[in-house]
């Protein structure tokens, strides 16, 4: 969705000017709203990022699809945020317009089989018959693509629906958690999504409806990474459980992470898909990069998949380490790590960097120091 590289600096200049002109005219409160040249540091939990041209979280969908329409018409790029919690943005910060999903669309309602059947049979006539489970132990949650996944877990909880325990600390919206299926301790958020509904990035930007395999769930990967959509609402089917069990596996699932993970640190969490056949923290680990630091950024002592800003990292100390590990892991294993973590926007300085399609050999940049931490 975010091609900004087939646009130069003056004509993309001329058409944000001429799309904020339209806003202007067709939706003043949200040309209101809209902040400009926002800093994307505040808004990912790397800490890192230069400005968004514009920026703006959305509060109702149909506007959401409209102003969607407006930029795909005005030929500007479109970046999707959630909470910005597997996402490294560049210093060159985002061009176009930024949308971040947040608090502002992230409604929860709780619906019996019948409910969400007749929810579903609106969005996708036809498909509630053979979509929807029209059973007592289950009950569904329709849930606003804004709202982060740990209070959809603390929501299914409190109301002592079971399924998305191991979602409770994972920092990231439903949305952004559709996009990449995130998962943990066995699971995927997929396993638990009957259907969701999504905004088209091509115009005119209606809204549709993905039903049950058409998401192609897989391993950090769904339908939306390659068709770009805006996903709004998410239908998850959860079954009725036993509340202090519900909350005692969560209690579980949080210790571990607070064990094992560098909580006090930004990071995006673990930088590399898990290779088949191996655990990327042990790869990184065993080639005796733990504390392996360039600039503000360092591989995590606690968990060598993790990279933390341990002091005002840039984007490009961070790419410099990805690009460091991989080229010191494919030496030493043959092993190619791919990133999990999405790069956005677009460097200050041009560079062949990292990026999350990346394969074959990864060569730093001359000036960059690699410092080995003493321990
Ligand atoms: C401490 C820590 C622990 C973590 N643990 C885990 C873990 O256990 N398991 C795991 O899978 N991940 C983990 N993560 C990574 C991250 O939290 C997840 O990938 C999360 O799902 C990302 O959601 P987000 O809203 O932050 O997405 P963002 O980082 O905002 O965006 C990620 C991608 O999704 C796209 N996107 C965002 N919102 C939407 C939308 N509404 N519609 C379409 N596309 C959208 C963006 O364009 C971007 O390409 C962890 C991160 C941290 C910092």
């Amino acid at each position: 969705m975010n091609n900004s590289n087939q646009y130069s600096a003056p004509a993309q200049a001329e058409r944000l000017k001429q799309f904020m002109t339209q806003l202007a005219l067709l939706y003043p409160e949200v040309s209101a709203e809209l902040r400009h040249g926002e800093p994307m540091s505040q808004h990912t939990t790397f800490r890192v990022g230069g400005p968004a041209a514009l920026y703006w979280n959305p509060s109702d969908i149909d506007t959401l699809a409209q102003i969607m329409q407006l930029a795909a018409q005005a030929g500007i790029p479109v970046t999707l945020l959630g909470q910005g919690s597997n996402a490294l943005v560049e210093d060159g910060g985002l061009p176009g317009l930024t949308i971040q999903l947040n608090e502002n669309l992230a409604k929860l309602n709780c619906l019996s089989p019948a409910e969400a059947g007749s929810w579903l049979e609106q969005q996708r006539p036809g498909s509630a018959a053979h979509s929807i489970r029209y059973d007592d132990a289950v009950i569904y949650v329709l849930a606003q693509s804004g709202c982060r996944l740990s209070q959809l877990a603390e929501f299914a909880a409190a109301n002592s629906l079971s399924g998305l325990e191991f979602a409770c600390g994972i920092p990231g919206s439903i949305g952004g958690a559709v996009f990449m299926n995130a998962g943990a301790y066995g699971y995927s958020l997929g396993d638990f999504i009957t259907a969701s509904r999504y905004i088209d990035s091509r115009p005119p930007c209606g809204l549709n409806c993905s039903v049950g395999e058409e998401h192609e769930f897989s391993y950090r990967h769904s339908l939306y990474e390659d068709n770009g959509g805006a996903v709004v609402e998410v239908l998850f089917c959860l079954q009725k459980g036993d509340q202090a069990q519900i909350r005692a596996r969560m209690a579980d699932y949080t210790a571990r992470r607070e064990a094992s993970q560098p909580l006090e640190f930004p990071s995006a969490g673990s930088v590399f898909r898990r290779p088949v056949g191996y655990f990327a923290g042990k790869l990184i680990s065993d080639a005796g990069l733990r504390g392996c630091r360039i600039g503000g950024a360092e591989v995590s002592q606690k968990h060598a998949g993790f990279i933390i800003n341990v002091d005002h990292a840039t984007a490009d100390d961070v790419k410099a380490l990805i690009r460091h590990i991989r080229e010191t892991v494919y030496q030493l294993n043959g092993v190619d790590l791919q990133p999990e973590v999405r790069i956005l926007g677009a460097p200050l300085v041009p560079d062949e960097g990292a990026n999350n399609r990346e394969s074959g050999s990864h060569r730093l940049p001359a000036n960059w120091s690699v410092r080995r931490s003493a321990n």
